[in-house]
């Protein structure tokens, strides 16, 4: 689909003033799933993309087994209104299988894991039990336990059959325990997204590098590095690029050959002097958006060969907002995975907030529970788009919602916490 097929789909439409809605709706749209898998030991598969379900070979537990340290008896040989004595007449451990028939009236110690004897139904914890030292037998009290207690059916986490996990997750430890209990030594993974990034302006200055006056060290590319490396995609950098058509021509175009998605940051507002806009124009099908949020408004977006091309604003926390608004969700679709909404926290806000109905405001709170363990947010300093150290001190972006208006102290805001995001 060319770009003007997809902005045809996207109701209302409005590239001066496109609110981050249908600006992510556009995305969605834009963007292609790479395709390529590879198999994975599972200790390598964390934070990979799971690319097919993985259907379970075995019941899991394999047998039923007990919850408990305790005796394995028959449900129907306890007693409702007197003690039950039975003989033990054997032990399980974990990993041992009595195979032996049990008589009536007769039960078997067991640990928690073991393997239900034949014929056994229930487990009385070992503490619940009287140990009877003259015939080596035990007494259990009535009513402590019903038939079934403490017995872990086979199949109860999982089913022989059954999907143990879904294509398009993204694998985190719980999983790799999944794989390992149904005995896979692989998972089957999408390949890794590619990615290019670069930044752009003649006032950049690289580390290690003097600073004359009036020019700024890149950040920009150091932040992206970090937001990236935890998507867990592969990084391409292509550094600093200066303001001029036919250096820019050339990282565009090897950035583009290279990668599946290519991201900049600066040179993208409007009346921007430089020739970067111009570039991307010339070798892609771009678009050059405002869009109704703050920080963050400009932005570029479309296509340069086959990588899609994120061109982000350049002041520093425009980049890291843009990129947690727009850009990780698509990466993410890329890589294959099932993108799920991020859990947003409500909470108090400590001061007033002035804000117009009409775009997505995004501050940098601090989280932190109040005396009554209630959920409050103060927002860090001064917010201009150019202050990274109100991201460095934030532990969260209250998100205020386009249709929103002022917030008085003590309201309730989202507040998107940066721990799981960041
Ligand atoms: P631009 O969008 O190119 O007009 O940049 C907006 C502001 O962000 C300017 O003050 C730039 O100096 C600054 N800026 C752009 N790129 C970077 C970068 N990579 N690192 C730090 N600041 C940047
Ligand atoms: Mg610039």
């Amino acid at each position: 689909m060319t770009l003007e097929q997809i902005a045809s789909c996207v109701s209302g439409y409005d590239p001066s003033a496109l609110p981050v809605a249908q600006a992510r709706e556009f995305i969605a749209r834009l963007v292609p799933t790479v395709s390529g898998t590879e198999s994975v030991a599972i200790r390598s598969a964390l934070g990979r993309v799971l690319a097919r379900d993985v259907i379970s070979p075995i019941d899991v537990p394999a047998a039923d087994n007990s919850a408990m340290d305790g005796y394995a008896l028959r449900g129907s040989d306890l007693a409702t209104d007197a003690p039950t004595r039975l003989r033990v007449a054997g032990k399980g451990f974990a990993g041992d299988v009595v195979g032996a028939a049990i008589a009536a009236g007769e039960c078997v110690r067991i640990m928690t894991g073991a393997v239900m004897p034949p014929g056994l139904d229930t487990v009385v914890p070992q503490e619940f039990v009287q140990l009877d030292a003259d015939s080596g037998g035990i007494s259990v009290p009535p009513g402590i336990v019903r038939p079934g207690d403490n017995r872990r059916l086979a199949g109860e986490d999982l089913a022989r059959g059954e999907a143990a996990l879904r294509a398009g997750r993204v694998l985190r430890p719980a999983d790799l325990g999944m794989l390992a209990s149904l005995g896979q030594a692989e998972a089957p993974v999408r390949r890794r997204l590619r990615v290019a990034f670069f930044s752009t302006g003649n006032e950049l200055r690289s580390i290690g590098e003097p600073l004359p006056p009036g020019c700024v060290y890149d950040s920009n590319r150091y932040t992206l590095w970090g937001m990236l490396q935890r998507l867990g995609v592969e990084l391409l950098d292509f550094g600093v690029v200066a303001d001029d058509p036919d250096a820019l021509r050339h990282t565009f175009t090897e950035a583009a050959a290279a990668a599946d998605a290519v991201i900049t940051s600066g040179g993208v507002s409007v009346g921007e002097a430089d020739h970067t806009k111009q570039v991307m124009a010339q070798l892609g099908d771009v678009l050059f958006w405002r869009i109704a949020m703050r920080p963050g408004r400009p932005m570029a977006i479309g296509r340069i060969g086959d990588a899609v091309l994120f061109g982000l604003p350049g002041n520093p926390v425009a980049v890291m907002v843009t990129f947690y608004a727009f850009v990780r969700d698509a990466l993410l679709a890329m890589s294959g995975a099932q993108v799920e909404p991020l859990p947003m926290l409500r909470a108090a806000c400590t001061s007033a907030i002035r804000k117009k109905p009409g775009r997505t405001e995004y501050q940098r709170g601090i989280v932190s529970r109040d005396e009554r363990g209630e959920w409050r947010v103060a927002i860090t300093g001064s917010q201009g788009s150019g202050i990274l150290r109100s991201m460095s001190e934030a532990n969260g972006l209250v998100v205020l919602h386009h249709e929103q208006g002022s917030v008085e102290a003590g309201g309730a805001v989202d507040v998107l916490p940066f721990e799981g995001l960041i």
